[in-house]
């Protein structure tokens, strides 16, 4: 077991399943101490029954990330409890899928605060509470949707591009710090996110298994060795980037 994350903690936002999950693991096993924010009480909790029976010294806050408030909240609750934070992994998300002209005003704003404004308010509280003197990881988990648009994807297409846009300039913005701030961008990958997609896109698993060079959905597994490189010593010298794990999707013509 390598342990280049000893001695660091992670606060993972949707940590409770999924990809999320999936990356709260890898970064407990490479010694980290982890705090997952979510809003499912008994999924996180069982969550973190998972982590630790794996030796993981993880703990669970329930936050609905709405605002600067909460963000503030989050980090403040991860700190308490770990006394530090190092690295900050921006993954929690949602969609809401239908034709642009159907939204009504709270969709947009739920879906583009979700998607982008949760993490920036996160990564400056972040900043503020620890990594401005002790540098630090910002992970931004963004999309396919943060570089191609779809028609039934205005919000979360634009939050997703925007995300990117960010990590860019906090990237630029914080390296004098040492903090180092870059993207991953999934492809389609088997989780509850999407399990919904192909309940209400026809043909969407046909499309994904034909277009992606792959062959195959991704799995959340996929996400584990990308988060540790990331959150560890190894990428000091890479900021304001982003890595796509998407079986090529996104280079196929
Ligand atoms: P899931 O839908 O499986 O999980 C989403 C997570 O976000 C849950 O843990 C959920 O926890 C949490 N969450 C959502 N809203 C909030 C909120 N307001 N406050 C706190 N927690 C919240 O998603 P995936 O694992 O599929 O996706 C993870 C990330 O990857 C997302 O950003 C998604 O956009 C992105 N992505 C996923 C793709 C895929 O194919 N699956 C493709 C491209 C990008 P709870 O319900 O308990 O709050």
């Amino acid at each position: 077991m390598s342990n280049e994350l000893e001695g660091r903690t992670a606060l993972v936002t949707g940590g409770n399943r999924g990809i999320g999950l999936a990356m709260a693991r890898a970064l407990g096993i490479a010694g980290a101490a982890v705090a997952i924010v979510a809003r499912d009480r008994a999924r996180t909790d069982e969550a973190i029954a998972d982590l630790q029976a794996e030796g993981i010294d993880a703990s669970a806050h329930i936050v609905e990330l709405s605002d600067r408030a909460s963000c503030q909240a989050a980090v403040a609750a991860a700190v308490r409890r770990h006394g530090q934070l190092d690295i900050l992994v921006n993954n929690a998300g949602i969609n809401i899928r239908k034709r642009p002209e159907l939204y009504s005003e709270e969709e947009i704003e739920r879906v583009i605060a979700t998607d982008l404004l949760v993490p920036f308010h996160l990564a400056v509280s972040a900043y503020q509470a620890c990594m401005e003197t002790r540098g630090g990881k910002i992970i931004n988990v963004g999309s396919l949707l943060s570089t191609f648009g779809g028609a039934v994807f205005a919000p979360y297409s634009a939050a997703k591009g925007g995300l990117l846009q960010l990590t860019r300039s906090l990237a630029i913005a914080w390296a004098p710090q040492d903090i180092q701030v870059n993207a991953i961008l999934p492809g389609w990958i088997d989780t509850d996110l999407t399990v919904s997609a192909r309940r209400e896109v026809a043909g969407l698993n046909e499309k994904v298994l034909t277009r992606t060079p792959a062959g195959r959905w991704g799995d959340t597994k996929d996400f584990g060795a990308a988060a540790v490189f990331l959150a560890g010593p190894g990428s000091r010298y890479i900021t304001g980037t982003s890595i796509s794990i998407d079986g090529g999707y996104s280079v196929a013509i």
